[in-house]
């Protein structure tokens, strides 16, 4: 008997949860580009989202997905032939990779495979067995989506000070925005990519680019850049439309609006602690589970797991099954495995991720988590029991006590 009626929950690492205030906000007619308030709105919007990257630097938004963010970043510093030196701890690093590949700059990727972090100690190798100085950029992804590893962008700019290498450093932070602490000015992170759908709560189709004054510089160094990616008009425009090199994208920034007054409400401090016990809960049920059975949580070290989404290995065909199970019996749909194996291979079925950004409560997760619990008995998938009962532990300790009433 499928229990999946009701309203659907879909636990995938980006798109994630629109909030229904977004949608409201979002829900009207087609608003004026050449005058009113969606021109007023725009400024405070780029404004706010550099609160939320902690940068004093500039944005440029883009009508785009993450891969225009890639993109852009790396338009706006790099001229063809220069290089770029990858840390890939996941599918996505790779991926940008191949992006920089396909605009003509020479790519070296140091793999740290799937289950661990960049290691500064082969950073430092790499740049200082670059005597030339060619390495012009250094892309490392704050959280692969891939493998939820995390990475420690501040230890990777340590290494960039200390052997002096001039090269720029982008984070990837279109995971983790607004769900990891992302520190872009203390942590010295030159560029930094995110996009409106993972955990700014907006649907897809807004890209940022943050920069600071060092990246700024290298733009100005370039002979040119290609007219749409430019970044400059979009971070300083004299008229409204160079903010998106054409027509607006008037209803996402309504939408946009609506999330960042959500996050302010809560407070960003707020928000990442919430994240970050949230992810403790789904550990606990895990680690949990996986005394029984093999279930196993991809990222051995917490401190290297993200706040915004989680990688589990299960073994073939037993990953595969139970998203099925939870789609279709539970109302949830969750990740596949991305990068884990060869898509289409019988292995592929083995992993799955549960996407836990953005508009994300306790209900959702203990939900969830329950709901697993129940199908893994369901399809006789080994565990060991406790494991929602872990995770309402995590959620007990942190909640504030109740308010004591006056009479008491
Ligand atoms: C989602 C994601 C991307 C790609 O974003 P698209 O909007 O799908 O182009 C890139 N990097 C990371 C870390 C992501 O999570």
């Amino acid at each position: 008997m499928s229990l999946a009626q009701g309203r659907p929950y879909l636990a995938i690492p980006g798109p994630s949860v629109v909030p229904d205030r977004v949608l409201a906000a979002m829900h009207r007619p087609a608003p004026n580009i050449y005058e009113g308030e969606l021109i007023e709105m725009t400024a405070g919007i780029a404004r706010d989202l550099c609160g939320v990257a902690r940068t004093g630097g500039d944005v440029a938004m883009y009508v785009a997905n993450g891969h225009g963010a890639w993109e852009a970043a790396l338009a706006n510093t790099l001229a063809p032939g220069d290089k770029v030196l990858v840390l890939a701890t996941g599918r996505f690093g790779h991926g940008w990779a191949e992006m920089a590949e396909a605009m003509g700059f020479e790519v070296e990727i140091l793999d740290f495979g799937k289950r661990a972090p960049a290691d500064p100690e082969r950073l430092r190798a790499a740049l200082r067995a670059d005597a030339g100085g060619r390495i012009g950029a250094v892309l490392a992804t704050h959280v692969d989506t891939a493998t939820s590893l995390r990475n420690d962008v501040a230890a990777l700019r340590q290494v960039l000070d200390e052997t002096g290498h001039g090269a720029l450093l982008m984070a990837d932070c279109i995971a983790s925005l607004a769900c990891d602490r992302f520190e872009m000015d203390a942590w010295g992170a030159d560029v930094m990519v995110a996009g409106s759908q993972k955990g700014l709560m907006v649907p897809p189709g807004m890209a940022f680019v943050f920069f600071n004054a060092r990246a700024s510089a290298a733009r100005a160094r370039l002979p040119r850049v290609s007219r749409y990616w430019d970044w400059a008009p979009r971070a300083a425009p004299e008229q409204f439309y160079q903010y998106f090199g054409g027509t607006a994208p008037t209803h996402h920034l309504y939408g946009l609006r609506e999330a960042l007054d959500m996050i302010a409400e809560e407070g960003l401090e707020h928000v990442l602690a919430r994240h970050a016990t949230l992810a403790r809960a789904i550990w606990a049920a895990c680690a949990r589970w996986g005394e029984g059975g093999p279930l196993e949580l991809n990222i051995a070290d917490p401190a290297h797991r993200s706040h915004a989404v989680t990688a589990l290995r299960i073994g073939a065909p037993h990953g595969e099954r139970l998203r099925a199970w939870m789609a279709g019996e539970a109302g949830v749909t969750l990740g596949i495995g991305l990068g884990m194996a060869e898509p289409g291979t019988p292995e592929a079925g083995g992993f799955f991720r549960i996407g836990h950004m953005g508009h994300l409560n306790a209900h959702m997760v203990l939900g969830l988590l329950a709901s697993l619990e129940a199908g893994m008995r369901a399809l006789e998938i080994p565990f060991a029991p406790g494991g929602a009962e872990a995770a309402a532990a995590v959620v007990a300790e942190a909640a504030a006590p109740p308010a004591r009433s006056a009479a008491g």
